[in-house]
């Protein structure tokens, strides 16, 4: 995959990093935690940009952290929402982080972060289950923009894994599975080995079977033959979360 052009316009957006418009303002501070990579006075400025000039996936992570805390907190900020930072898009993208999520409407990644558009590139299946196919997405960012962040986010009560949860336990128990009116069974079959992984676990079975989905992907996805060279020269951080409907807190998990 030729992707010199695609990294070319990164550089582009970086060094025309000071026209973008006033959406990024509320993450000022995050420069003043000495995040804003050596570019000096131009970061101090509250026109500066603060997740789409790091590099660091560990900077990053922190920044969808404290934007998902502001998300809790009901004090999002939505930043790069504005038209001059679309407009600043149009030549290209530097997605600094990839999302791979579940469907579920309560959790829209770039809600949960308090992110905006160019922020992340967000793949999202019913469970988070992935196949070939969608794991062609999930690497796009990491591996052709360069993205140094994967983030992997399962949730609370998830509904795909709760019937995943349902039909194997039926199995396993020689019972008839329940009706239901949309019938799952390639995400079941994907679910499986998180089933098989989260027997024994306390606590409620279907949070267990979703935080070992997560685990077991992320673990998946770094071995990908798109992204393990990636993480094992470690420019790709892949990391785990789990997201509480309750708190609307995202907790990494490991
Ligand atoms: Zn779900």
């Amino acid at each position: 995959m030729n992707t010199l052009n695609i990294r070319g316009d990164r550089r582009k957006l970086i060094t025309g990093a000071g026209a973008i418009g006033a959406g990024a303002i509320a993450l000022l501070a995050l420069d003043a935690c000495g995040s804003d990579g050596g570019k000096g006075a131009a970061a101090q400025t509250p026109t500066a940009p603060a997740l789409d000039t790091l590099e660091s996936a560990d900077e990053i992570w922190q920044v969808l952290l404290d934007g998902n805390q502001r998300w809790a907190d009901g004090d999002s900020v939505h930043p790069h929402t504005d038209a001059e930072w679309r407009e600043s898009l149009v030549e290209g993208q530097s997605p600094r982080a990839a999302v791979f999520s579940c469907v579920d409407s309560r959790v829209s990644p770039e809600l949960v972060f308090d992110t905006g558009v160019g922020d992340l590139m967000v793949t999202r299946t019913a469970g988070n289950v992935f196949d070939p196919l969608v794991s062609e997405s999930v690497s796009y960012g990491p591996a052709a923009l360069e993205s140094p962040l994967l983030v992997v986010l399962g949730h609370q009560r998830c509904g795909a894994v709760t019937a995943a949860h349902e039909a194997l336990l039926a199995e396993e128990e020689g019972a008839e599975p329940e009706e239901h009116h949309y019938a799952l069974p390639e995400t079941v079959e994907a679910l499986r080995a998180a089933y098989e992984a989260s027997k024994g676990e306390s606590g409620d079975p279907v949070d267990a079977m979703v935080k070992a989905n997560v685990l077991l992907t992320v673990q998946a996805l770094s071995e990908h033959p798109n992204l393990a060279e990636l993480v094992a020269d470690g420019e790709l951080t892949v990391v785990g979360g789990v997201y509480s409907l309750e708190t609307g807190v995202v907790t990494e998990i490991a």
